[in-house]
């Protein structure tokens, strides 16, 4: 090795030996008399020092690096008498005797630092830079640390990793496949996968009873905020199980991450069934860190003479407490939150109830005292509090709901990011009908099972057939999510029938799955976490491109590497492909 200890090593009791480190340089101090260097690697930073009166030509030499500037440095361990009490190697510093340069570095596009002065866009060019800042690295290192404490924890319990292949079918479910042309055979594709679904269900066919897979995932989506082309899936399958035991097996993996990678003992999670979830938060991942449940209120509402409550579907309210003193101005910032576009509410009826508790609202001229009273007790509202109230349409409006209630969490610091409420929503619907394609979608996927007593619901009334399917949310985050599975070929086929496929468009697509199905196969069931956004969850940052090394950008581009790009001619025509020229 070309040092003897990592930038991250030394401490007060090493005080004395002679060492050699390697590094890059972070920054440089001349004091005239003294240069002092930060040297870093990926263990951490440690500081050297380059004494004139000890060694002229060395001071000089020191004064002339430049920032990640890659060294190695001969010299001895002291103490130091400005400590700095922020990092590990804080007491100790290096008085340099040897400095020799490995290689030189043209000066960075950005600081290598946390706070660095570099935008989104340039530190994505020069990701290989941008990997150098710790914030970066940390999240990078608590990653492989989940990863390996998945393995661990799932190997502890008979689980066995198998691949999967990368090169698939394409399939009309779902979101569209990015396909790969096939050289061999003219006019044929692959598919990248957008899950291993159907070969995690093969396998447990097979008898190999629990697997799981950290694997790489592709959809090609349009692109919204936070979605990456590729993502990681931490994807699980276990056969001879009911839903609790998925349940109970993968909130102890949850748990068991929580504590070794965060150290945080959680409360056992919630469970919620889905249409509970949507009347109570308005939305099928609720952030249970804090409660403001929705309060209906078309029968006190309605009927006195306010129309735009009368026409309405739904009347339905959250508390917030203590909010009774907001100002005109802020009621107005709220009013046009909620009438944002992608929000979509109308406006908004408040309820303030005076610390006196007299009433002041914005529907006085509808609704008396006794009229407010009643809603204020169907809240078990007290004085000081803040009702704030939507109308329209039940869905819209609890979705318009669901959002307030966050942005209020968020304004009132209900959303402690060191506060962890996990949740699993259960009890999905099975299907849900797509306006645009006039038919029936499976909600979670085609292989999900409905419930035992909703099965006969598939062929009269398959939108009320509600499914073994559940999501783990934690902070309002959808983590992961799956289903017992259909293992009946008979079964199969009638759901694909709800779905609208013909038996021969079924066979063609998934024949395969169906002739397994014939051949033994256990009942099975299985989960898939979004392995990158947990990472970005544990690692406190809002995006999940902060836990991937080489993340694309909003727009699906890799900036680095130039990425999606043209291929040359000759390669189009091996795979037998043409390119529309753009008019
Ligand atoms: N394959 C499913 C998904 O990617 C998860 C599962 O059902 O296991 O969402």
């Amino acid at each position: 090795m070309l040092r003897t200890h990592t930038c991250g090593e030394l401490r007060l009791e090493d005080a004395g030996k002679e060492i050699t480190l390697t590094g890059w340089i972070q920054r440089s101090r001349d004091l005239g008399g003294m240069t002092f260097v930060d040297l870093r690697d990926r263990y951490g930073i440690t500081q050297l020092v380059f004494d004139m009166d000890r060694d002229k030509a060395l001071c000089e030499q020191a004064r002339k690096l430049g920032r990640e500037f890659v060294v190695q440095v001969k010299g001895t361990v002291a103490e130091r008498s400005n400590k700095n009490k922020n990092i590990p190697t804080g007491e100790i510093e290096i008085l340099i005797s040897e400095l020799k340069v490995l290689n030189k570095s043209k000066v960075p596009p950005f600081t290598i630092e946390d706070d660095t002065d570099g935008g989104e866009e340039l530190r994505m060019k020069y990701r290989y830079l941008d990997l150098r800042r710790a914030v970066n690295r940390n999240g990078l290192i608590l990653r492989h640390q989940m990863a390996i404490e998945t393995r661990k924890y799932l190997n502890d319990l008979q689980f066995i990793e198998v691949e999967t292949p990368y090169l698939i079918k394409s399939t009309p479910e779902g979101a569209r496949d990015f396909v790969v042309p096939s050289r061999m055979s003219s006019g044929t594709f692959y598919a990248l996968p957008q899950s291993p679904q159907t070969f995690k269900q093969l396998l447990m066919v097979s008898g190999y009873d629990r697997y799981f897979q950290l694997v790489k995932c592709f959809r090609d989506e349009d692109f919204r905020a936070d979605r990456q082309p590729e993502f990681t899936q931490i994807d699980c399958e276990m056969s001879f199980v009911e839903q609790d035991d998925i349940l109970e097996t993968f909130e102890g993996l949850t748990k068991h991450l929580f504590k070794v990678v965060k150290g945080i003992e959680i409360e056992p999670f919630k469970r919620m069934p889905y249409e509970e979830a949507m009347k109570k938060y308005g939305s099928d991942k609720p952030d249970l860190r804090f409660g403001m449940e929705f309060v209906e209120l078309n029968d006190v509402a309605q009927n006195q003479g306010f129309k735009v409550f009368d026409d309405a579907e739904l009347v339905v309210g959250i508390n917030a407490e203590g909010c009774a003193d907001y100002s005109r101005k802020q009621l107005d910032a709220l009013t046009s939150f909620v009438k944002k576009p992608q929000i979509g509410a109308k406006g908004l009826v408040y309820v303030k109830i005076n610390e006196d508790g007299s009433f002041k609202s914005s529907v006085d001229k509808f609704f008396d005292a006794d009229a407010l009273k009643q809603w204020a007790d169907k809240f078990g509202a007290k004085p000081g509090d803040l009702l704030l109230v939507l109308a329209g349409e039940a869905a819209k409006t609890r979705k318009a709901l669901n959002e307030l209630r966050l942005e209020m969490g968020s304004r009132l610091g209900l959303r402690d990011p060191n506060k962890f409420a996990g949740l699993w929503v259960v009890d999905f619907p099975l299907l849900e009908w797509d306006e645009e394609s006039e038919r029936y979608h499976a909600m979670h996927h085609p292989f999900t099972s409905p419930k035992a007593e909703d099965a006969h619901l598939l062929e009269t009334a398959p939108e009320k057939a509600r499914a073994n399917a559940y999501d783990m949310v934690i902070n309002g985050v959808e983590i992961g999510g799956g289903s017992i599975r259909i293992f009946d070929e008979e079964l199969q086929s009638k759901m694909f029938t709800a779905l609208g496929f013909t038996k021969e468009e079924a066979q063609k697509q998934f024949g395969f799955l169906l002739d397994a199905f014939q051949y033994g196969a256990p009942p099975h069931g299985g989960i898939a976490f979004g392995f990158d956004r947990w990472a970005a969850l544990f690692a406190g940052r809002d995006s999940i491109r902060d836990v991937i090394a080489f993340p694309k950008n909003n727009a699906g581009r890799d900036v680095m590497i130039d990425s999606p790009s043209t291929i040359s001619e000759a390669q189009l025509n091996e795979l037998h492909l043409q390119v529309k020229k753009k008019d």
